[in-house]
């Protein structure tokens, strides 16, 4: 696919001027809502999640932010898990606060008993599964029945799954966001990020906000994004298989208490990702053991060498990062979480690396 940039489009005839943010079947009008290049993106991304239509955003947070102005508005209320992406919670208590919308954190766990949060002027439900940093897999199937059961759309943050190892509209939900920032993007040099729909409904609702607001990304970006497709299935092939190498050496080792890998019993909800996902992908987090000090913990972080310190995850190379002020009503972490990325590494090159830095942490650095 050939990088098209570009503002304006030229019409042949007056009679053919456009301003049409449904370009996919109005025909290009308008580089802000996507050049060729862009809609190509869009159109298959919306092809691996079984999407009517996928918008091509300019980050994950993007597409949080996209969803929530379209869905809610003064007066009405959200419901998010505790455990959704901090960014997203920030919205929630930042400007959304400011603009009039309630939203409530809500127990991931909580599957059908959301049924008692929904109030009369809850306009949309946010899940996200399994939950940043602490993994909790959702039970979306019965979260969907009950909020569809009052009319209530449920939107999706669907990054751990790359839009592929959980299908997202198959299990009912509305309307579905990736980052492509992470898999997608695959080698930490892009930010992009999509929302997905599936009904004519969530169509129009979220084009006319994505216009209004704006929402341009680079046919540049969109470009590598495209090129990060060609090899997604392979990465995520691998990096499930070597995360899995990882936790499951890491649960054995005497320095930790658990590993949160969804893949392994010891993550909470993991029933309801052997029965709605199709293959676990490269994060999970790991708790050390109460003899342990936060200060020991962050050592341990700084001494290793393969793993670097990073947030986004997703890429080629491993990372690690410790989460000193987790919140999470009723669990406290006392800074021994560390959350691991899992890139393209030797599975035997990483374990070595958490080797030494494991064996020496009862050393000062
Ligand atoms: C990274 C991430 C985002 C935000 O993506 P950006 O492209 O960095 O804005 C949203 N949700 C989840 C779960 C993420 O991990």
């Amino acid at each position: 696919m050939p990088t098209y940039r570009g503002s304006t489009v030229v019409f042949d005839r007056q009679a053919d001027v456009s301003d049409d943010w449904r370009q996919t079947e109005s025909g290009y009008s308008y580089g802000l809502y996507g050049t060729p290049t862009v809609l190509e993106l869009g159109a298959r991304i919306a092809e691996i999640e079984g999407a009517r239509h996928s918008f091509v955003v300019p980050g994950g947070q993007a597409a949080i932010s996209l969803i929530y102005l379209a869905f809610c508005t003064s007066g009405t209320h959200a419901l998010v898990p505790v455990t959704a992406y901090g960014p997203n919670r920030e919205l929630a208590v930042g400007l959304l606060k400011r603009l009039g919308i309630s939203v409530e954190a809500y127990d991931p766990l909580i599957g059908a008993g959301i049924a008692n949060l929904i109030r009369e002027n809850t306009t949309l439900i946010w899940v996200e599964s399994p939950g940043s940093v602490t993994m909790e897999i959702q039970d979306v199937p019965a979260i969907v029945c009950a909020a569809h059961g009052r009319k209530v759309p449920v939107a999706l943050d669907n990054t751990y799954a790359a839009g592929v190892l959980f299908d997202a509209f198959a299990h009912g939900v509305d309307v579905s966001m990736q980052a492509l920032t992470k898999y997608v993007g695959g080698h930490s040099d892009l930010l992009l990020g999509t929302v997905s729909v599936a009904g004519a409904g969530a169509y129009e609702a979220i084009g006319s906000v994505y216009k209004q607001l704006g929402m341009a990304v680079s046919p540049d970006d969109c470009s590598l994004a495209l090129r990060g497709l060609q090899t997604l299935g392979i990465r995520l092939e691998r990096v499930e298989k070597t995360a899995l190498e990882v936790a499951r050496w890491l649960a054995k080792h005497p320095n930790i208490k658990t590993v949160l890998h969804p893949a392994l019993q010891s993550c909470p909800g993991h029933e309801y990702w052997h029965r709605d996902f199709t293959g676990s992908s490269s994060i999970f987090s790991i708790v050390f053991d109460e003899r342990f000090t936060a200060g020991q913990v962050i050592a341990f972080v700084d001494r290793l060498k393969l793993f670097k310190i990073g947030f986004s995850w997703g890429g080629v190379t491993s990372l690690a990062l410790v989460y000193p002020n987790l919140q999470r009503p009723g669990r406290h972490y006392g800074g021994r979480l560390v959350r691991l990325n899992v890139g393209l590494e030797e599975s035997s090159d990483l374990i070595f690396d958490l080797t030494q830095a494991l064996n020496t942490m009862d050393t000062p650095v």
